[in-house]
């Protein structure tokens, strides 16, 4: 009775360990590197937020403060003479403004408000865009009571895809942009993977991981540009489409491929 008991033991333990063995595999190999629930796991950095949700993170660099453009250039890479007053910057037919410092995938946050005196109509209406990578637009326009073309309105990117609603406040309001971007990645000269846009416009989801399938630059009345092989960062940009717009709080936070 006693060997057998024994081996009965025995047996429940080499079932357990197998099966353990077998259940702790598929485990580690959907997630890729770690054990579920994993104490060896390494810890995600403590960070301090922002006071709000529009105030940049610990972890941010601060793009505009209000107060200076000494991380800006013009396109030509001089200073950047838009008009900075009152904690705005604003276009003021100077031409685009970009970074000095250079992005790739990145969460942006970025206020904008189009000119309280309404002048034109449809593309002609607060007109100025967020380049990634000084390349790839989310459009910006007073969308707000303002007919264009889907692609081409407020939180679209341009040419490629209309937001999923529009959020737009009336002219003259700040209004916000919380954007998630990974760039494309190329691979010799092809690309191998989409630029994807994630953007919430005044808080609400405008673009839900789009997978864009090229640029966004003007080519004619029906075409936008094709991917081009670029460098893997980039200033962003802001443009200067002839509008009074401006922009405020802006901040990043880099983010890894
Ligand atoms: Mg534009």
């Amino acid at each position: 009775m006693k060997f057998k008991a024994l081996i009965f033991v025995v047996s429940i333990i080499t079932v357990s360990f197998f099966s353990g063995c077998r259940s702790r595999q598929v485990t580690a190999r959907d997630n890729d590197r770690w054990l579920a629930h994993d104490m060896n796991r390494p810890r995600p950095m403590v960070i301090t937020p922002g006071k709000t949700p529009s105030d940049p993170p610990s972890n941010a660099v601060v793009l505009f403060d209000g107060t200076d453009l000494s991380k800006w250039v013009s396109g030509k890479g001089e200073p950047a003479k838009w008009i900075v007053k009152n904690g705005y910057m604003q276009a003021n037919r100077t031409g685009d403004v970009r970074t000095r410092k250079s992005f790739g995938n990145c969460q942006l946050h970025i206020e904008w408000a189009s000119p309280e005196i309404v002048e034109g109509n449809s593309q002609d209406r607060g007109n100025s865009g967020v380049y990634f990578m000084s390349r790839y637009e989310v459009q910006v326009l007073d969308s707000y009571k303002n007919d264009t073309y889907p692609d081409g309105q407020a939180a679209a990117i341009y040419g490629r895809k209309p937001p999923l609603v529009n959020a737009c406040k009336p002219p003259g309001q700040w209004q916000s942009y919380d954007i998630i971007f990974h760039r494309p990645v190329f691979k010799d000269g092809k690309v191998v993977k989409d630029a994807t846009f994630t953007i919430l416009h005044n808080g609400v989801l405008a673009q839900d991981h789009f997978k864009s399938p090229g640029g966004t630059s003007w080519i004619n009345e029906h075409k936008v540009s094709d991917y081009k092989l670029h460098p893997d960062k980039l200033p962003l940009l802001l443009q200067d489409h002839g509008c009074p717009v401006r922009y405020r709080n802006i901040w990043l936070i880099e983010l890894s491929d």
